[in-house]
């Protein structure tokens, strides 16, 4: 399969994934596809650390390309269970807080397949920090089953309604396969530290 590299100044990668492990078929097939992806690109990936739901798939699939997969998981949750034996490194930290931070700390985009309430507290953790120009790095959302079809819906009904501007719209990008990710990363938008000068709505 022919190899598209991710853009230059894109090294590392955050992947944000549901723990579940309960989902139809078609997610976890996606999130292997990501895995690969990232793989065949180059670039290093950090994520949550769990060997469940598609965030093992995705970090299996990626492992076996070769890709250096960092996970980050709090002491509580490393687990028989819960977090995943085999990586290229496993971060034990404190606590979720300082997983998140450690997740987005010195990555240079973020990529997000389906999940629940972690996902969705994840996601909305880096949007935020996006706007205030805290990270600046693209946020690409991966529409396995439409399932982000919602999550978008609401930011937009946001912009509607005013509690965020259209500028911000240009903070996210929604890709339908695992295979326009990259893609995805080199056409982001750029974003400079700059936006939280248009972080608030003026009148
Ligand atoms: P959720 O989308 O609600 O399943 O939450 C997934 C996100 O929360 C992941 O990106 C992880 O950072 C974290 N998470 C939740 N549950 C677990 C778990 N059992 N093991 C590892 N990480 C988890």
């Amino acid at each position: 399969m022919q190899t598209r590299l991710a853009p230059e100044n894109v090294k590392r990668v955050t992947v944000y994934a549901s723990s579940s492990n309960g989902l139809a078929e078609s997610y976890y097939d996606a999130a292997a596809r990501l895995g690969a992806v990232l793989g065949r690109a180059g670039v290093d990936i950090v994520f949550g650390g769990g060997g469940v739901g598609l965030m093992r798939s995705m970090a299996d699939s990626a492992l076996a390309q070769g890709a250096h997969v960092h996970g980050v998981i709090p002491g509580f949750l490393n687990t028989v269970e819960h977090g995943h034996k085999n990586l290229s490194r496993l971060e034990v930290v404190g606590d979720m807080r300082e997983r998140k931070h450690r997740m987005i700390e010195d990555s240079d985009a973020v990529v997000t397949l389906p999940g629940g309430s972690g996902t969705f507290e994840e996601v909305f953790e880096v949007m935020t920090l996006k706007r205030l120009g805290q990270f600046l790095g693209p946020i690409v959302m991966v529409n396995t089953n439409n399932y982000f079809d919602r999550f978008v819906d609401f930011l937009e009904h946001s912009v509607a309604e005013r509690f965020m501007s259209d500028l911000h719209m240009d903070m996210w990008s929604l890709v339908q396969e695992p295979e326009q990710v990259i893609e995805a990363l080199h056409s982001a938008k750029s974003w400079s530290r700059d936006a939280r000068k248009f972080a608030a709505v003026r009148n």
